[in-house]
C-alpha cells in the first residue's frame, strides 16, 4: 500500500508539492482550513501578479536598503510600510533582516536565490511536460522602467549582476526605444530594462485551478480542514485538526505566512513574518497592456490577467492579524494613471494577500529538526509562484533522501540559529 503524506496549506507551493509526491507515488491529502469557503482564499497565491520571475534574483535584504528604507516610510501610502499596531513585533525580524544586508549576505543570497530560480525555471519545464497548461502561459517579457539617468545608473549593479548571472536582458534608453515595446507611458521613463524571455500565467487563480484539477485527477483528496498541531508519532505522524485526529506517514508543512505556528509546536522557531501586498484588478479595456511592467521605484508592477490588467505591489509590514488598508491599494492605482495616463481605473476590485517572507528573502526547505518524517517548505515571499515547482521537486528528494542537487545550506531552518 502506498505511504500515506499529508500537505498542510493548499497555496501554490502546497499544489506543487502534492503533485510532486503523488508523482512518486504517495497517497496525498492536502489540507487546508479555507477550502470549504471557495474563492474567498486568504492565501497569497490566486490573486498575486502572475509573473514566474526567474530574473528576480536579488533578496529585498539589500545593501542600502536600509538607507532607503527611512525616505519610503515617511510616506504612509508608498512602497514600504510599517503598521503601527506590529512595530513592536517587527523588532527581531527587522534586526535579522538588517543582518542580512551586508554586503557578503547578500552576495550569498543572490547566489542561492539563483540557484534555485535555474531549478524552478527547468521543474516548471518539467512540470508542464506532466500535466499540461501551457495554453495558461503567457511569454511577453517583462519591462523594468526608470526615470532619469540617475536613477537608471543606481540600477545598474543590479543589472551587471543579473548579466553575470545569465538572465537575457535588453537595456534602453530613450522614451522612444520603450514606446516600441509599451506604448503609452509618462514621457518621465527615459530608461529600461527588458527581459525578453519573462513569462506570466494568464492567470494566477487559472494557474491554481489547474494544479488543482491535476491533483485531484490522480486521485489525491483535499481535506477542508485547519491543521491546529502536527506531531511526530512512533512511526507515524499526528494531525490534529478542526476535523479531529489524523494519523499519516508523513507530512510537508507549506502553509505560507502561517507556517511557524506549525512549527513552533514541534521546537523549530522561525522568524516568519508577512509582507502584505495589495492590489487592484481592472476589467478588459483598462489599458493596451503589451508587456508586464515593473516600476520598481515605486514598488508596483501592472501585469495582465484575462482580458483585464491587475495593478498592485507595495510591502507593508503588518503581521497576520490587522485588517487591510485598502487606501494602499487605491494609491498604488493613482500612482499607476499617472505613470500611463490612458489607463481607465473604473471598476476595479481590490485586494491584499499576505506574502510569506523569512529576513533573509529565501524559503526554507528542510526537514523538521524533530523527524525525518516532515519537511517544511515555505516563506518564498515575492517568488512563491516562481519557485513553487522547483521547491515541490527538492520537498521530494528530501522525502526519498535524495539529493537535490543544489547547496541547500542557504534554505536549512539552521540558518537562523
Ligand atoms: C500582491 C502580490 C503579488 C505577488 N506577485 C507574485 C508574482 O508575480 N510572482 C510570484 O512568484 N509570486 C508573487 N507573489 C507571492 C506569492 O503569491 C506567494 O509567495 C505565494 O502565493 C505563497 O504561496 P504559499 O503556498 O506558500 O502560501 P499561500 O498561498 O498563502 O497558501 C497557504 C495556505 O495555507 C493555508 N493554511 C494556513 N495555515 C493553515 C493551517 N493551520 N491549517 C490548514 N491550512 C492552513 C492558508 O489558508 C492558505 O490557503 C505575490 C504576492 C502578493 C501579495
Amino acid at each position: 500500500m502506498a505511504e500515506t503524506l499529508a500537505v498542510i496549506g493548499g497555496g501554490v507551493v502546497g499544489l506543487n508539492v502534492a503533485l510532486a509526491l503523488q508523482h512518486e507515488g504517495f497517497a496525498v491529502t492536502i489540507y487546508d482550513r479555507d477550502e470549504a469557503t471557495g474563492a474567498a482564499h486568504r492565501g497569497a497565491s490566486h490573486r498575486n501578479a502572475g509573473g514566474f520571475a526567474f530574473s528576480d534574483i536579488f533578496p529585498l535584504a539589500s545593501p542600502g536598503i536600509m538607507a532607503r528604507a527611512p525616505g519610503w516610510l515617511l510616506d504612509p501610502l508608498g512602497p514600504l510600510a510599517i503598521r503601527p499596531g506590529h512595530a513592536l513585533a517587527l523588532v527581531p525580524w527587522l534586526w535579522r533582516f538588517w543582518r542580512a544586508t551586508r554586503p557578503e549576505r547578500y552576495r550569498a543570497g543572490v547566489a542561492a536565490q539563483t540557484a534555485l530560480m535555474t531549478h524552478s525555471q527547468a521543474a516548471l519545464e518539467r512540470q508542464l511536460q506532466v500535466i499540461g497548461g501551457r495554453e495558461l502561459i503567457s511569454a511577453q517579457g517583462q519591462l523594468q522602467v526608470y526615470e532619469g539617468a540617475a536613477s537608471f545608473a543606481a540600477s545598474s549593479a543590479e543589472w551587471d549582476l543579473r548579466r553575470e548571472h545569465g538572465v537575457a536582458f535588453d537595456l534602453l534608453d530613450s522614451p522612444e526605444q520603450i514606446a516600441d515595446i509599451q506604448p503609452g507611458l509618462s514621457p518621465r521613463f527615459t530608461h529600461a530594462g527588458f527581459t525578453d524571455g519573462w513569462i506570466n500565467t494568464i492567470d494566477p487563480a487559472r494557474w491554481m485551478a489547474h494544479l488543482r484539477a491535476a491533483f485531484l485527477r490522480a486521485g489525491g483528496e483535499i481535506a477542508a480542514a485547519g491543521v491546529q498541531a502536527v506531531k511526530p508519532g512512533e512511526a507515524d505522524i499526528i494531525l490534529e485538526t478542526t476535523q479531529g485526529e489524523h494519523r499519516g506517514d508523513r507530512a510537508v508543512i507549506t502553509a505560507g505566512a502561517w507556517s511557524h505556528r506549525l512549527t513552533a509546536g514541534l521546537g523549530d522557531r522561525l522568524p516568519l513574518e508577512t509582507e502584505r501586498g495589495y492590489n487592484t484588478t481592472l476589467p478588459p479595456g483598462a489599458f493596451d497592456l503589451r508587456t508586464q511592467l515593473t516600476f520598481s521605484e515605486h514598488g508596483f508592477v501592472v501585469s495582465r490577467i484575462g482580458e483585464g490588467l491587475r495593478v498592485g505591489g507595495a510591502v507593508e509590514l503588518g503581521g497576520l492579524e490587522l485588517a487591510p488598508n485598502f487606501r494602499r491599494s487605491k494609491a498604488l492605482l493613482q500612482r499607476a494613471k499617472r505613470f500611463m495616463p490612458a489607463l481607465k481605473t473604473d471598476g476595479g476590485a481590490q485586494w491584499m494577500g499576505f506574502r510569506p517572507t523569512l529576513p533573509d528573502s529565501l524559503p526554507v526547505i528542510d526537514h523538521a529538526s524533530a523527524t525525518d518524517r516532515i519537511v517544511y517548505a515555505f516563506g518564498h515571499g515575492h517568488l512563491g509562484l516562481t519557485q513553487a515547482a522547483g521547491t515541490a521537486e527538492i520537498v521530494a528528494d528530501l522525502m526519498l533522501g535524495r539529493d537535490p542537487g543544489l547547496l541547500m545550506a542557504p534554505f536549512r531552518t539552521a540558518r537562523f540559529g
